[in-house]
Order: structure tokens, then C-alpha cells, then sequence
């Protein structure tokens, strides 16, 4: 695995946008699930909402310009994707952004 600097992920949202199975919640506590606002959390409140596979706190175009609407109160997955990670290549393949 080699983390790389070189991914603007303001410039990408892939893993956002990959699956709704991935942003879903894990060991956040009662308090940090209370911060997230209710409309951007799935109905069975089990992680968040995804329009198809792309999270509905996401805002912007993949691989244009994106930013996370939730960002100071993302769910854990979204803190431990990491720029040049396994998850953000696979997610950034599936955009066709790695020779971009
Ligand atoms: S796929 Fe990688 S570069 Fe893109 S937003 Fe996610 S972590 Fe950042
Ligand atoms: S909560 Fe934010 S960081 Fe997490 S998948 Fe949704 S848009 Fe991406």
C-alpha cells in the first residue's frame, strides 16, 4: 500500500461514491450519530443515506470539484479512507481517475 499525497480528494469523491455499503456506520457512539442531521442518515440508521451508490451528504461532481457536507461529523469509515489507500484506488478505478 502506498499512501500518496498526490490525490486531492476535493478534486475526486470517489470513495463516496462507490458503494452504498461502504459509508455505512460502525463503533461511532449515540452522541456523534445525534450530530449527523437525520436527513442524511439511511432509514434503517444503520450509516448513511446513498442516492444509488453515491452518499447523499456528498455535494459536487466525482472527479470535478466535491466536498462533504457532514465533514466534521463523518462516520469513522469516512475518517480511516485514506488518499492512496486499497479502498481509495479501488474506488478511484471504478471513476477511471488513477491515470487521470
Ligand atoms: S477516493 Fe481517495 S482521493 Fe478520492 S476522495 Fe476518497 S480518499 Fe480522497
Ligand atoms: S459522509 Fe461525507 S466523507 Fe462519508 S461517504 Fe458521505 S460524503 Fe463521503
Amino acid at each position: 500500500m502506498t499512501l500518496s499525497n498526490d490525490f486531492d480528494c476535493q478534486s475526486c469523491g470517489a470513495c463516496c461514491s462507490f458503494s452504498a455499503d461502504w459509508p455505512r456506520f460502525s463503533m461511532e457512539s449515540e452522541a456523534a450519530l445525534d450530530l449527523l442531521p437525520a436527513r442524511f442518515v439511511a432509514a434503517d440508521e444503520g450509516g448513511m443515506r446513498c442516492e444509488g451508490s453515491r452518499c447523499s451528504a456528498l455535494s459536487g461532481q466525482v472527479g470535478v470539484g466535491t466536498s462533504c457536507m457532514v465533514y466534521d461529523v463523518r462516520p469513522d469509515v469516512c475518517r480511516e479512507c485514506l488518499p492512496g489507500d486499497d479502498a481509495c484506488l479501488i474506488a478511484r478505478d471504478a471513476f477511471a481517475l488513477n491515470s487521470a
